[in-house]
């Protein structure tokens, strides 16, 4: 397993983890600063400065990309509102493209309308129906530029809402259905390419999961290439007092992140651990230079 004590090289930033603080290119340059060598943004906060002028900021310092947040919530009520979602996709790809991100993240979406309060219909496999179809759809595009897609399964508390995806597993089956082995592609390969169609691991979503190491074990041992394209941690707080908002700071909670990050390695992953820590009432109330700091220094200690 490589050694994460001595520097943060492979820490990434999600800039979620900082946005009630900073706009995005104040985020890049609190980055540079700290020689974090990589982030994830995400589309507001990229619209919200503007598409060039984030492409430019990150050439001059050097920051790379270790995802782009993202795209998703295909189901939608009618045709025409499943359109509108392949369109947006499709738009998310292009940035992802112009930002030089190495995968674009998929929050796939469920019931719609539950976000709001109001679910246009309740079957849920109707909603998994319309999210494999938009996937399909979209990754047809997505292959042509070569932008490979990374499935987030969600922790099964947001089914509902966000995302009716909800186990490596179920993520697996279904990337192994839309973007199945060709034939004469060996395990020889595997480490070195990534696909068109793999996971983001998100330990907040998955760590609870009993078939979480066979199943990381599956996604790199893949016969195709390894579909492990992104590594998410935080910390599972206990008690947690808010669905969406109240990630930890790692090392402050019940997830053994050591022993799942040596899984990843074991399964081949080399790349960022991003850092993701949506914090309602703790972390978005400090100072933004004490988060990174404590990021940065979490992240030598205890990831
Ligand atoms: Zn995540």
């Amino acid at each position: 397993m490589r050694d994460f004590s001595q520097d943060h090289h492979w820490l990434s930033l999600n800039t979620a983890t900082v946005r009630k603080q900073w706009s995005l290119d104040r985020i890049i340059d609190e980055c540079a600063r700290r020689g974090i060598r990589a982030i994830s943004p995400w589309r507001d906060q990229v619209a919200a400065v503007g598409l060039e002028s984030i492409a430019r900021q990150l050439r001059d310092t050097g920051i790379a990309l270790s995802g782009y947040c993202r795209g998703g919530f295909f189901p939608a009520a009618d045709a025409a509102g499943r359109q509108e979602a392949l369109l947006d996709n499709r738009r998310a790809i292009d940035e992802a493209k112009t930002l030089n991100a190495p995968c674009l993240v998929l929050v796939v979406g469920s019931l719609p309308g539950a976000l709001s309060g109001q679910p246009h219909y309740t079957d849920i496999s109707r909603a998994r129906a319309e999210v494999h179809d938009g996937i399909a759809a979209t990754l047809e595009y997505a292959r042509q530029v070569n932008m490979p897609l990374a499935i987030e399964p969600l922790h099964p508390m947001q089914a509902a809402e966000r995302a009716c995806i909800n186990t490596l597993e179920q993520a697996l089956d279904l990337c192994d259905e839309l973007d199945p082995p060709a034939p004469g592609e060996g395990a020889a390969t595997a480490h070195e390419q990534s696909c068109d169609l793999g996971v983001a691991l998100d330990i907040y979503h998955v760590w609870w999961d009993p078939k979480l190491a066979q199943q990381i074990s599956r996604a790199g041992n893949n016969p195709k290439k390894n579909r492990l394209l992104a590594y998410h941690v935080c910390d599972w707080l206990t008690p947690t007092r808010d669905l969406l908002n109240d990630r930890g700071m790692m090392g402050d909670g019940v997830v053994e992140l050591k022993k799942i990050r040596a899984w990843m390695e074991q399964a081949g992953y080399r790349g960022y651990s991003e850092v993701e820590i949506f914090s309602e009432t703790n972390w978005w109330r400090r100072p933004g230079e004490e988060v990174l700091d404590t990021c940065i220094e979490r992240h030598c200690r205890v990831v």
